[in-house]
């Protein structure tokens, strides 16, 4: 992964990517990962100023960590869906989602680690962004890298991943995963129900995901896929909504 840095944990992903025009992040961790970003840019010899973009797949606390911090001290713009636009403004408001957490901890007692890891890392101290930039879906968007927004509603209504074609990257943010801290699966998937708005239109809106040319994919969480995204796709498909 030349000049592509993944942040974050063992729960939660995000990504620093160099070019030559300056820095981009794609989605930005939860509170308590600033000190690692500032640690990464040190050893690239690179400073949060030069953070010219903040690109959200998507509103989940999880992924607009750091998005307001980085807003302020460096002037980057964030960028996101205007479908998610709300859930910046209140990141603490519950999240519509097609089941209970409770149900699935009942099974797997391992999924409760979720929210508890969220909450370890400031999740819930995540403040609200101040102001944010419109993602147009199907055009490339004006910062460094010039990637591709696709729409991939479902896990959310904003849900959108960012292809840098040049360079054979695609971010799937949550709209294709590989491990399921709710679940504990792993492979290609969308996430599971407890954190997902309408699973039915998540697993059709893997048909954009299909359709799109890279050679590796970043999820929000879990590994990065090695190969095309049509296989992603179709294995995601098999796994199905949990
Ligand atoms: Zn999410
Ligand atoms: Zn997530």
């Amino acid at each position: 992964m030349d000049n592509v840095h993944r942040l974050g944990d063992g729960m939660v992903n995000f990504y620093l990517v160099e070019d030559d025009d300056g820095l981009v992040l794609v989605d930005s961790g939860l509170p308590g990962h600033y000190a690692m970003l500032l640690d990464r840019l040190a050893g690239i010899g690179r400073t949060v100023g030069e953070i010219r973009a903040v690109l959200l797949t998507h509103g989940h606390l999880d992924h607009l960590g750091l998005a307001e911090r980085i807003r302020q001290e460096s002037g980057a713009g964030v960028w996101v869906h205007p479908a998610d636009r709300a859930a910046l403004a209140k990141p603490l408001s519950a999240p519509k989602a097609e089941r209970s957490l409770f149900g699935y901890a009942v099974r797997r007692p391992a999924a409760i680690g979720v929210p508890l890891h969220v909450a370890r890392n400031g999740g819930f101290r995540t403040p609200s962004v101040a102001e944010t930039r419109d993602i147009v879906p199907g055009a490339p968007l004006d910062v460094p890298g010039r990637p591709l927004a696709v729409a991939a509603p479902g896990h959310t209504p904003g849900s959108v991943m960012f292809s840098f074609a040049g360079r054979g990257l695609l971010f799937t943010g949550d709209a294709l995963i590989t491990h399921d801290g709710v679940t504990g699966g792993d492979g290609p998937r969308i996430p599971s129900r407890a954190f997902t708005a309408d699973s039915a239109q998540a697993l059709r809106s893997l048909d954009a995901l299909a359709g799109l040319e890279a050679t590796l994919l970043l999820p929000g969480h879990g590994e990065a896929y090695a190969g095309r995204p049509v296989f992603a796709a179709e294995q995601a498909r098999r796994a199905g909504a949990r």
